[in-house]
Order: structure tokens, then C-alpha cells, then sequence
């Protein structure tokens, strides 16, 4: 009789799971950082499900024909959290949306805008729509749903269908938006935003603060110079991946760390180390770092990356 109930019970918890939406996330404060620019800052952790999925840092812009928003947050219930701090500020309607890069915790909130808003547009750098298309997109989602326990179920991708070209103009209600394309940096597909008339620089995942995150997709020499060109850009306000946003003292550490990193890491190699061998020298090297979130978890990734571009490099 008990296994029985037992059974019942746990058939109808089942069911429910199943048929039931995900639990919302709570509500981050959207923080005005310009005149018409605000950041959502998202926790500078990995997805898991106290945080429900939401970890990066969703930015709008309000213009005269309507809300611009640059990453959207990383489930169907991030977007919506995203959606009520902007009504909070402006009754306007959402009109366009970028992507910054194809890591699902920066745009699978789009769901919640088309549900809301089926005329906006949503644009990315053509790589990041051709990988999403070609599965990307669905590992994404179900890599979300994974890590959070399920806290992200419900969310479908909604691609961006609109392909940006590098150093495009797209004005949006009297504000210009200027994109920085690379073919390779912290993935194939970055797209960075400027807010010109603002001086404020979204930069996706090629930058990051307090936070070290996850090289898997990067390439190291093409990171650097995509924070490089950030940094060049002398913007008053930067918008990093991950961490707060605030002057060019949010961008320098990152470019740094990268910068460290491979020369470092290229003059053990000359000595002949194996990545092993030079870890404990490299973490040294870099440990104005080591509480930075993330950083003992991919330290050691980074540096066999490092290895392997610079052995890459003997033969171009
Ligand atoms: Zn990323």
C-alpha cells in the first residue's frame, strides 16, 4: 500500500513538473549607468539553480521609437525578469534586440520578448545564427536546463534572424548603434555594441570582470585584441560579459590577465615545459586573480589554450 501511494505520488509530481512552467526569476534591479542606458547585473557565478540560469548582464537602451536591448538573459523566465525592470522605467515597446554571442546565457531570453513583442528585431554577427541553427541553439537550451535542475524548462530558442556586418550603423529612435564584429575572439560569433551617442560599450563575453570564465571556444591572441579595440575606443562606460560595468578600469584587468597568460605561457614553453609543468608559475603570474569567480576551475584550461596556440603559431 505504501509503495503504491509512493508510486501515485511521485507519478503525479512527475506530471506536474512536466506540465508546469519554470519558477520566475526574481526581479535584479536595472541600474542606469547613462543618460539612457541602464545594466541588469546578473551574479557573477555559472548557471546553477539557486540563480535559476540568470549570470549576465542584460543592458536597454531607451530611444524615442522604443527599448533596444543588448542580452537578453539566458532562459525564457531571465527574459521576463528583463522585461519587468524595463517596464519599470519606460512604457514603450521593445523594438530591437542583438545578441551578443552564441552562449545561451546571454539570449535565450529572446523567447520572452517575441511573446511580448513578435515585430522586434533580432540581430547577431551571421556566425552566431548560422551555429544556432546547426544545433547550437538546442544544445544550449538543454545545457541551461541541466545545469539550474530544471529551473529553465519551457524555454525554446528564438534565433536571431537578422545578420550584423562589422562596423555597421543601425539607428533606433534618434541613438546610434555601431557594431565591432571579430571572425575570433571569445567564440566565432562576438558582436560588440556601441552606444555612440552615449560613449557606452557593450562588450559581450570579450570581456570580463571579476569573473574568469570559460576560454573553451576562444581564441586567446583574438580575444586580446578584441579587448584591445575595446579599450582603444576610450568609451566612457563599458559593459562587460559578466561583472560590473563602469570606466576602462573594468576592462583593463581581463586584457591583462589574457595578456599575462600568453606571454607567460610562451616563455615556459621556450624553456620546453609542458602545461603541467608551468601551471604553478603561470597561477603565480596571475594571481592578482585568484578571487576572481571562476578562476582555480579554468586556470589550468587556460593555460593548455595558451599551449596550443602558441604551437599553433610556429607554423603560420
Ligand atoms: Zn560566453
Amino acid at each position: 500500500m505504501y509503495l503504491l501511494k509512493s508510486i501515485v505520488v511521485i507519478s503525479l509530481l512527475a506530471l506536474s513538473l512536466a506540465a508546469g512552467a519554470a519558477d520566475p526569476v526574481p526581479d535584479y534591479p536595472a541600474e542606469k549607468l547613462s543618460e539612457r542606458v541602464w545594466v541588469i547585473h546578473g551574479p557573477t557565478e555559472t548557471p546553477n539553480p539557486g540563480n535559476k540560469g540568470f549570470m549576465n548582464n542584460p543592458a536597454f537602451v531607451l530611444t524615442d521609437e522604443g527599448v533596444v536591448i543588448i542580452d537578453t538573459g539566458s532562459s525564457l523566465e531571465s527574459g521576463r525578469m528583463v522585461l519587468r525592470q524595463i517596464k519599470k522605467v519606460t512604457d514603450k515597446p521593445v523594438t530591437h534586440v542583438f545578441a551578443s554571442h552564441i552562449h545561451g546565457d546571454h539570449w535565450l531570453g529572446n523567447q520572452a520578448v517575441r511573446e511580448v513583442y513578435p515585430e522586434a528585431k533580432l540581430y547577431a554577427h551571421p556566425v552566431m545564427i548560422e551555429q544556432a541553427r546547426a544545433g547550437q541553439a538546442e544544445t544550449w537550451v538543454a545545457m541551461m536546463e541541466r545545469l539550474t535542475d530544471g529551473a529553465t524548462r519551457g524555454t525554446e530558442a528564438v534565433i536571431p534572424d537578422i545578420a550584423l556586418s562589422d562596423g555597421e550603423e543601425i539607428v533606433v529612435g534618434g541613438v546610434t548603434f555601431r557594431t565591432y564584429l571579430s571572425d575570433w575572439a571569445h567564440t566565432k560569433t562576438d558582436a560588440m555594441i556601441e552606444v555612440v551617442e552615449e560613449s557606452v560599450l557593450a562588450t559581450g563575453d570579450n570581456v570580463l570582470y571579476m569573473r574568469i570564465g570559460r576560454l573553451d571556444d576562444a581564441s586567446i591572441r583574438g580575444n586580446i585584441a578584441a579587448c584591445d579595440q575595446a579599450l582603444e575606443l576610450k568609451s566612457k562606460y563599458y559593459v562587460p560579459g559578466h561583472g560590473p560595468s563602469g570606466g576602462a578600469d573594468v576592462i583593463e584587468p581581463f586584457c591583462n590577465y589574457l595578456k599575462t597568460l600568453y606571454a607567460k605561457v610562451g616563455e615556459l614553453y621556450k624553456e620546453g615545459l609542458s602545461d603541467f609543468e608551468m601551471k604553478d608559475t603561470v597561477v603565480e603570474s596571475l594571481s592578482a586573480y585568484r578571487d576572481w569567480s571562476g578562476f582555480s576551475d579554468q586556470v589550468g584550461k587556460h593555460i593548455s589554450l595558451a599551449v596550443l596556440e602558441i604551437e599553433q603559431a610556429e607554423f603560420e
